[in-house]
């Protein structure tokens, strides 16, 4: 496998990395040298999972240490981001990953349906990113000319743009994000510190199983992506791994779709 980027030395907290998408984030990472703290939620089956990440990382070479912490809560961050530079001294990238998904017809929708994803998926990524604000602007040396003093990446959603009914509080979450990293993005850009998203489209992860474990399913789903295939958590972390390196120095408030085409609107190829 090929890891262009280099992340040697580095230090990547990765929320959410016992699964899916944050999974394969923490192990590209790792895999370009980066040092990652792998955060899962502080229950023993995230734990056991989140202990396993671990431990690829390390047969592989890496480092790598487990944080349990449920990122809704502020405690919790605080002690995640303790720990991670208790454990490594410091942190250099924050991807912003863990997310959650609870559909409802907007009738049936409960309050703690909707207040639960935004509280992961909007305010969970605020207190990382406020964490990781505060710990990149504590540096008393300025970084080196085409280096940032940090890096953090949201991880979003094409449901940043595209309206998604019967699951209104997990796109408001993601369009929430949107504005957030742009505004963070336009707020710190001249303490060198450099903020984007990535936009999956459809990735083959637990989160939306249901819309590819069957031949069906996975039938309707290939209609609205134009490059014919479904995503895998590695497509999301290499382009993850560029904006964490420096190769991406000139890049910030930019959200990259990952999405195999689903933005372009294929409902209206040949049609309108
Ligand atoms: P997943 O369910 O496999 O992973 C989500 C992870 O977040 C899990 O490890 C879960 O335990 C963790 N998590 C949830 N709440 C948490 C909390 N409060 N504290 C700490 N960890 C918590 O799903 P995934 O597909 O890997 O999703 C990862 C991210 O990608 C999410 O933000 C999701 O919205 C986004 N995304 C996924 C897809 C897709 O098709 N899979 C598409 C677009 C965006």
């Amino acid at each position: 496998m090929r890891h262009a980027v280099d992340l040697s030395g580095r230090v990547a907290i990765v929320t959410g990395a016992n699964s899916g998408i944050g999974r394969g984030i923490a192990l590209v990472l790792a895999a370009a040298g980066a040092r990652v703290v792998v955060n899962h939620r502080p229950n023993e089956d995230s734990a056991r999972r989140g202990a396993e990440v671990v431990q690829e990382i390390v047969s592989a070479g890496g480092q790598a240490v487990a944080a349990p912490a449920d990122i809704s809560s502020e405690d919790d961050v605080e002690h995640l981001f303790r720990l991670a530079s208790d454990h490594f001294q410091t942190v250099d990238i924050l991807v912003n990953n863990a997310g959650i998904e609870q559909p409802a017809a907007i009738q049936d929708m409960t309050l703690a349906q909707w207040q639960k994803v935004i509280d992961t998926n909007l305010t969970g990524q605020f207190l990382c990113a406020r964490a990781a604000a505060r710990m990149f602007l504590s540096r008393s040396t300025p970084p080196p000319a085409g280096e940032a003093a940090g890096k953090i990446i949201f991880i979003s959603s094409v449901h940043e743009v595209i309206p998604w009914a019967f699951q209104a509080n997990y796109a408001a979450s993601k369009g929430g994000v949107s504005l957030l990293m742009q505004s963070l993005a336009q707020e710190l850009a001249p303490m060198k510190i450099r903020v984007n998203s990535v936009a999956p489209g459809a990735i083959r992860t637990p989160i939306n199983a249901p819309a590819w474990n069957t031949p069906d399913s996975m039938k309707e789903l290939l209609k609205l992506i134009p490059y014919g295939r479904i995503g895998e958590p590695e497509d999301v972390a290499r382009a993850v791994a560029w904006l964490a390196s420096d190769d991406s120095d000139y890049v910030t408030g930019t959200t990259l779709f990952v999405d195999g085409g689903m933005t372009l609107y294929p409902e209206f190829r040949g049609a309108g």
